[in-house]
């Protein structure tokens, strides 16, 4: 359940070795120091070789709305081309704010409790360098986790906690979470909609997070990329709901609402103090970014409701897709409640051990995905063997190509 990294960034000594150290023990270096391929890298690499359809990494291959992409030219054009103001620029911010109170009610000062951040990335890093105070601070995570959290912790040096979510609905075990969160819990790191499992925190569940997190004198701290991409029902920020919003950082980003990863413009909010803070770190990592690119955001958050909807529909069909062409091929398939990702479990096929199977699949059928373990700490990879991580977001043409080529796994 502890995942121990190596040496706090704090105590370099010897700085060459012991930035190695550090590295290589968040997993950063291959055991020869080099820097190690993430999964990713490699199963891209093998769908340029193998001409295969990567459905491993999680980027749409259409663009955002015309409005949004049409601003951000516009604002080239009007010379939105230097430094923005270190908490982002004004209309963004209070587009934020607008955001948050119209979806879901929460009051949000844009001028003190808004922080604009290079994704939801650097809002996560800034958040956790900025909280983590000591060795002894723990972060718990749910796991399988996205790949940044356990880098960022152990850069941070902190202790990394594991909770597990489990098939077939990857909830979180209520009693497993109240027996590792304690008094040294500094942060609780929650992504709901999750990746890559596909679940939407249950009320019950977010209701202990807050309880526990009340009790222990942690700080929540959310990843929300996927907030309009839950398809069953309305997005719940941990934020609103009672004893959360003073001690919760909420983190999100346009790239996967706008279809617009590549953007990087994401947004940290909460109490002021605890943005102040995370501002303190922020502004050496970045300072500031995508100066065209947050009116843009701020556009496209200020559209109207129908686009939100919308593009969840449009994406749960594509999983409808996707999971029918899964299903034809012999997996089984977890439906997703939302996020770009569905899960499928190999082991019919074949693929109890995800990560072979993942790695010979661009050869056999020209398709790329990558295996829960990726997202999972070595000695935890028995309860996610045979499990597989696609992508959704593609055009319905590339899925169908995608569903034939699987066809021919039987
Ligand atoms: C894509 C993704 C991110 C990264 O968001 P950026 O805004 O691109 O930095 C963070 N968390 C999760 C769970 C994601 O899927």
């Amino acid at each position: 359940m502890d995942v121990r990294y190596g040496l706090s960034l704090f105590c370099m000594d010897n700085i060459p070795g012991a930035w190695r150290r550090t590295a290589a023990g968040a997993g950063l270096l291959s055991p020869a120091g080099e820097v190690a391929p993430t999964i990713f890298a490699e199963m891209s690499a093998a769908a340029v070789r193998f001409d295969a359809i990567n459905l491993g990494q999680g980027f749409p291959d259409e663009d955002g709305p015309a409005a949004v992409l049409e601003a951000a030219r516009e604002a080239i054009a009007q010379g939105a081309n230097q430094y923005p103001p270190g908490r982002g620029i004004p209309d963004l911010r209070t587009a934020v704010s607008e955001h948050q109170q119209r979806f879901y009610g929460l009051v949000v000062d844009p001028d003190t409790e808004v922080l604009v951040t290079a994704g939801a990335t650097e809002a996560l890093t800034a958040a956790l360098l900025a909280l983590i105070d000591s060795p002894d601070d723990e972060v718990v995570v749910f796991e399988p986790y996205y790949d940044s959290y356990a880098a960022v912790v152990a850069l941070a040096g902190a202790r990394l906690r594991t909770v597990p979510l489990r098939r077939p609905d990857f909830q979180p075990d209520l009693d497993r979470l109240a027996s590792v969160v304690n008094d040294r819990t500094r942060i609780i790191l929650v992504n709901d909609p999750h990746n890559p499992t596909g679940a939407v925190f249950a009320s019950e569940v977010q209701t202990e997070i807050v309880r526990l997190a009340q009790k222990h004198d942690a700080i929540i701290v959310t990843d929300e990329v996927y907030e309009h991409l839950s398809f069953h029902a309305p997005h719940v920020p941990i934020a609103t709901l009672p004893g959360a919003v003073e001690r919760t950082l909420t983190i999100s980003s346009g790239g996967k609402t706008f279809s617009a990863t590549g953007w990087k413009i994401g947004w940290v909010h909460g109490p002021a103090e605890l943005i102040t803070a995370v501002l303190t770190v922020k502004q050496y990592l970045t300072y500031v970014n995508g100066s065209a690119f947050q009116p843009a955001i701020a556009v496209g958050l200020r559209l109207p409701d129908s686009y939100f909807a919308d593009a969840a529909a449009v994406l749960l069909h594509k999983h409808e897709v996707l999971g029918d062409a899964l299903r034809t091929a012999g997996f089984e398939v977890h439906s997703p409640q939302g996020g770009y990702f569905t899960v499928a479990d190999a082991t019919a096929l074949g693929g109890a051990d995800a990560a072979e199977f993942c790695r010979a699949l661009p050869g056999r059928v020209g398709v790329v995905a990558i295996p829960i373990s990726a997202f999972v700490a070595p000695e935890h990879h028995a309860g996610y063997a045979g499990l597989v991580r696609f992508a959704a977001c593609k055009r319905i043409e590339v899925l169908e190509e995608a569903a034939s080529r699987l066809a021919t796994l039987r």
